[in-house]
């Protein structure tokens, strides 16, 4: 008997029509979707933490459609349809997100994308007519990557392509307006960790609470998950980001892309947010410890000062850690376990883009 509990904790919990497992943006746009389906149903998000204390609110914030560099690459690693369909899933993500969160409450704003370049654009005439064939058919835009002068340092070519679309928001407001939104609807949160499902018998073992019993499951641990289903085929990816203090004179405002998307820098005001390199260190990056990895924190320090502001009398305020999900396809679907419990997690690194989205269709999967 769990004495730290009342009769009304248990009573309160027990039995639940829909369960989701994790409260980022796919859990809680899972839980909004499936109280509109359903308002007379249970539905619960356990979490360990508030607010989501995973991807969801430690990103970068970029509202984004892959760079030309990160689409060439997705061609040649898989190919031109997987390609094509990614773009697809971001574009109508974000619209769902701008649908769910009303701009102004996530300080959304259209800045525009760019990718720099070290020494040559890297990406020929060709490239910019394939990509935006590609782009046309999915959003009707002509000519959206264009070939431009970029004004953000002289480290870097002085060609970039530009992506007019492109914004970014704070996730942290975003989250906080889907979480009013949920409670709103009759959407309940226990904050628990959960340390199995076990599935013959639709039962969440969880740390304080004990077993609960649901009808039917949504699993959305992203880079989490496999601390809860091994079998789930997605990797924990560890990113680095580091916060400048205040800089006067900062030009640009733009989401800027480097080197296949693996290293990104935005403003927040007059700061720098500047992330990732994982690509510096692979093989050690492939982990949800939570944990700086010394390297890429160099390579990121040397990046902000050598190229982004050619100066070091820049003070780094801040750095975190974030941990991504990455499933085997790139491309982030919902999957069925069983019956009764749906998989959506490894969004990868289009979460904020897509997260809207895959949780109205997991709500979809969860109510058939
Ligand atoms: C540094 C960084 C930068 C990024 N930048 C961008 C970007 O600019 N644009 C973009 O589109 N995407 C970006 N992403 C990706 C995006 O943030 C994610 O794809 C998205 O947030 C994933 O949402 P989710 O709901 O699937 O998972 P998460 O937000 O990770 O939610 C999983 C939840 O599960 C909970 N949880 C895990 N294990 C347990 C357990 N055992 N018990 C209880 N609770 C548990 C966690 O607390 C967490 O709240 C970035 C990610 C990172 C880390």
């Amino acid at each position: 008997m769990n004495i730290s509990l009342s009769f009304w904790d248990l009573d309160f919990y027990k039995e639940q029509d829909y369960i989701l497992l994790g409260g980022g943006i796919v859990g809680i746009n899972a839980a909004i979707h499936l109280k509109k389906l359903q308002p007379n149903k249970k539905v619960l998000i356990i979490d360990d933490s508030w607010l989501g204390g995973g991807a969801s609110s430690k990103n970068a914030g970029f509202v984004c459609y892959g760079s030309p560099t990160e689409i060439l690459d997705d061609i040649e690693n898989s190919n031109i349809i997987l390609a094509a369909e990614l773009i697809e899933r971001r574009w109508e993500g974000s619209k769902k997100l701008l649908e769910m969160v009303p701009p102004n409450i996530m300080d959304f704003n259209k800045v525009g994308g760019t990718e720099v370049f070290e020494d040559g654009t890297k990406v020929s005439k060709d490239d910019i007519i394939l990509l935006n064939t590609l782009m046309l058919d999915v959003t009707k835009i002509e000519n959206y990557f264009q070939i431009g002068e970029q004004s953000i340092s002289n480290s870097f070519h002085s060609k970039s392509v530009e992506m007019r679309e492109e914004g970014r928001i704070d996730p942290k407001k975003m989250m906080n307006y889907l979480y009013q939104i949920a409670i709103g609807l009759g959407v309940h949160f226990l904050n628990d960790t959960i340390i199995e499902i076990i599935a013959s018998e639709n039962l969440i073992n969880l740390k304080k609470y004990g077993q609960i019993k649901f009808g039917k499951c949504g699993v959305t641990l992203n880079g989490y998950i496999n601390q809860v289903i091994q079998s789930s085929n997605v990797t924990p990816v560890r990113n680095v980001v580091l916060i400048t203090e205040d800089i006067p004179d900062l030009r640009w405002d733009k989401v800027v892309h480097f080197n296949k998307g693996y290293v990104y820098f935005r403003k927040i005001g007059n700061k720098i947010l500047l992330g990732g390199g994982r690509n510096i260190d692979f093989d050690a990056e492939y982990s949800s410890e939570v944990a700086i990895n010394q390297k890429i924190h160099n390579y990121l320090l040397d990046f902000l000062y050598s190229k982004i502001l050619k100066t070091t009398k820049v003070e780094v305020i801040h750095q975190y850690v974030g941990i991504l999900g990455f499933g085997n396809d790139k491309i982030p679907r919902v999957k069925s376990y069983t019956d009764t419990i749906f998989i959506a997690s490894g969004m990868g690194g289009m979460g904020v883009a897509i997260g809207s989205k895959v949780g109205l269709e997991l709500a979809e999967h969860l109510v058939k």
